[in-house]
């Protein structure tokens, strides 16, 4: 038996040790290949660097990453495979395979999301203006216009580390796949800005539909519990929009986005299971934030957001209208309702 240690030397491993999910959302820490992740022990790749600290930053009104040193990955090669000798190794190794996982999803079903890519990837950056756009989050996010993802420490000891987690991961990759979608450009200023009086909704609808990618994605509507015991973040909970802050536009004080978003992620998550399809929902879901984008680009309006549940049904074919229609009466009744459904 041969084995090296390796330290910004090249290494040659086909298979890096990572967290995977398991098909009953169970978790194991096992060899995979991640054939996007060129440099293993740089962290470089087809889907982008991860770098550490760095600044990320407003400049002119948008978020924007700089700096940052280069990583190194401690790892121990034998037999072809990698496993890197320290929990943040392979940290960084589990959200790497996670992303290519969520990249490769979503290709699979037709959605266009190269331009994402290479995305910056920065680990415990200094993020001086975090009051401003990134809230709330915890150690794992996404900053639109500065097309970066942030991992940060766990602030307490978790089965499964968030940015290991493979919903939290394609959760984070929603938002750069909202905002893409919706702006055509990564770069872009977000479509809305903050003081748009339909803003608070739409911050729900980018939850919701982050939410929609993890369950979709991972096929686990409960994906976050390994990390987080967050039940209200269930896909198949009872959650209705009359239950929760449906009228966003009159909070004033710390809006929390999850609560309504929750109520869209589990519409998506009943036309999943009533058409039990999981391709068909995915492309379905990412489609109607496209075309939302486009038929609501001069809205200024309160209600912006809850449009996005007519798209749903005006592009599902017949049995994915039918399912959208029924989830909608459902979980928006009373709050919403969409003039196309019978
Ligand atoms: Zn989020």
């Amino acid at each position: 038996m041969i084995w090296s240690m390796l330290l910004g030397c090249s290494m040659d491993a086909d298979r890096l040790v990572a967290f995977q999910v398991q098909s009953d959302g169970s978790y194991t820490v096992e060899p995979r290949a991640i054939e996007s992740l060129k440099d293993p022990l740089r962290m470089k790749g087809e889907l982008g660097e991860m770098r550490a600290g760095g600044v990320l930053a407003l400049r002119g009104g948008e978020m924007e990453y700089r700096g940052g040193r280069q990583i190194e990955v401690l790892a121990v090669v034998e037999d072809g495979v990698a496993e890197p000798v320290d929990l943040d190794g392979l940290i960084l190794y589990s959200f790497y395979g996670h992303l290519q996982d969520t990249r490769d999803a979503l290709e699979r079903v037709g959605v266009p999301i190269a331009p994402l890519f290479p995305v910056s990837m920065a680990v415990t950056p200094a993020v001086p203006d975090i009051g401003l756009a990134l809230l709330p989050v915890e150690n794992a996010a996404y900053a639109p216009s500065a097309n970066t993802f942030i991992l940060l420490s766990d602030l307490s000891e978790k089965q499964v580390p968030l940015a290991a987690n493979a919903g939290v991961v394609a959760h984070e990759t929603g938002h750069g796949v909202f905002h893409l979608l919706s702006t055509g450009d990564p770069h872009a200023a977000k479509l809305f800005p903050p003081e748009h009086p339909g803003a608070q909704g739409i911050s729900s609808l980018d939850e919701g539909f982050s939410d929609m990618l993890g369950g979709l994605v991972t096929g686990d509507p409960r994906f976050i519990v390994p990390s987080l015991n967050l039940p209200s973040r269930d896909l198949e909970s009872g959650i209705t929009a009359e239950q929760v802050s449906s009228r966003p536009e009159l909070e004033t004080t710390s809006y929390d986005p999850y609560a309504l978003g929750s109520v869209f992620a589990a519409t998506a998550w009943d036309i999943r299971l009533e058409t039990d399809d999981v391709d068909g929902t995915l492309a379905l879901v990412c489609d109607a934030v496209k075309s939302w984008a486009e038929a609501e680009a001069d809205a200024d309006d309160a209600e912006v957001a809850y449009r996005y549940l007519d798209q749903l049904v005006a592009l599902g074919d017949a049995e994915q209208r039918q399912a959208a229609c029924a989830a909608i009466e459902l979980r928006f009744a009373g709050v919403y309702s969409v003039e196309e459904c019978p």
